[in-house]
């Protein structure tokens, strides 16, 4: 069978790899601890599909566990199976994917499945065990996954342990949707006294207490990214990543560099060429300066002792270069190490450098990397 697993950084160790990446846990137990503080009456959870938002779903599970965090989000039964062999005894909501095939999954781990349409409710009544818990993922807005407001009549009789909601546009907390989900989850929550409510993410949670119900499901903020577009971020900031300088470059002025040859230089340069890419998940989209890939694209940027050095020319799969002609000749040297993200540059720095979002950047962290948990 294809091995598709990360490559096995024991082998040689960082010296061997084009990019390290430090994972601090005692951010991310900081973090939690704090998004608790916020919702001191509601139960806070964590959100840690797609392997701890790409930070790993081991390390960051165990150092949220030890905070005493009991619940845990994951999208698919995959997820969960792999978290059941890290918290054997806490409660796993497995967010979709139950399907006919898989429901012994489910029973096998102990997973509890958040049912999204009367589709799932018939599938967990009929194959179920009675009495096995569920929660009930209610369509407030989102349109994405969720039973619709007007079909909860149908299902008033279930007991489910949680009822659910997601917000669109929390992380706009002026947006008029906000204030219609949550009037919504309301009449959800009368219909369900029983059950357990919850509706915050991360920027539910730091909007205030009207969101906060009976457990908090934070995902982003625990990792350290910006969960509120318009406000500074409060977290504390998670990951550094460090690029090794594989080759130093002399360009003579009016030479261009790179696929497509987007960026000529005006004036002889020293350019850094760094062992990270698009491969790693630096993301082609932050390629810099010269044709742009999107009108809006400011180009990523990295940092060697405190000055900043911006990405030129095209981002390739294993290979970026960074203009450092700012520093004296032979100041910089190939072994060296340029910082890509740190508190500095942080992961919604570069993901506005790429026009995305920081989670697409923590989600994208590359197999490649060597990766080290510091503070556990
Ligand atoms: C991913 C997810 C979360 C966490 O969202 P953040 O914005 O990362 O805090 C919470 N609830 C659901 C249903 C999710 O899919």
């Amino acid at each position: 069978m294809t091995d598709f697993s990360p490559v096995d950084m024991t082998l040689d160790g960082a010296e061997a790899a084009g990019g390290r990446l430090t994972v601090d846990l005692s951010a991310i137990a900081r973090n939690y601890q704090y998004l608790a503080g916020l919702a001191p009456t509601a139960e806070t959870a964590a959100a840690v599909k797609a392997g701890a938002y790409g930070l790993g779903l081991k390390p960051v599970v165990t150092v949220l566990s030890n905070c005493g965090c009991r619940t845990f989000f994951v999208a698919l039964p995959q997820e969960g199976a792999e978290l059941r062999r890290i918290v054997p005894h806490a409660e796993i909501f497995v967010l979709a994917g139950l399907a006919p095939g898989n429901i012994d999954l489910f029973l096998r781990d102990n997973l509890t499945p958040v049912l999204n349409s009367l589709t799932d409710v018939a599938l967990w009544a009929e194959a179920g065990p009675a009495n096995a818990p569920f929660a009930l993922h209610v369509d407030t807005g989102m349109n994405r996954l969720g039973l619709a407001v007007e079909d909860l009549a149908s299902v008033s009789q279930l007991k489910p342990r949680m009822v659910l909601s997601h917000f669109a546009c929390a992380d706009e907390p002026d947006h008029p949707l906000n204030n219609q989900q949550l009037a919504a989850f309301r009449e959800v929550q009368i219909l369900f006294p029983d059950a357990v409510a919850s509706l915050a993410n991360s920027a539910g949670i730091l909007n205030g207490s009207d969101c906060h119900f009976d457990l908090t499901r934070p995902g982003i903020a625990l990792y350290g990214g910006g969960a509120i577009s318009s406000a500074s971020n409060p977290m504390l900031p998670v990951v550094k990543l460090e690029g090794q300088i594989v080759q130093i470059r002399h360009i003579k002025q009016g030479r261009s560099i790179g696929y497509g040859a987007t960026h000529k230089f005006s004036n002889n340069a020293r350019v850094a060429i760094v062992a990270v890419g698009y491969a790693d998940g630096y993301l082609r989209a932050a390629s810099g300066s010269g044709t742009p890939l999107r009108p809006s694209s400011k180009g990523g940027y990295g940092k060697i002792k405190d000055t900043r050095v911006p990405v030129v020319g095209r981002i390739s799969m294993d290979l970026t270069a960074f203009d450092i002609t700012a520093f004296p000749d032979n100041a910089v040297c190939q072994g060296e190490w340029i910082t890509l993200l740190d508190n500095e540059i942080t992961v919604d720095d570069l993901a506005q450098c790429a026009g995305t979002i920081g989670y697409e950047i923590l989600t994208s962290l590359g197999r490649r990397y060597a990766r080290t948990y510091i503070n556990g």
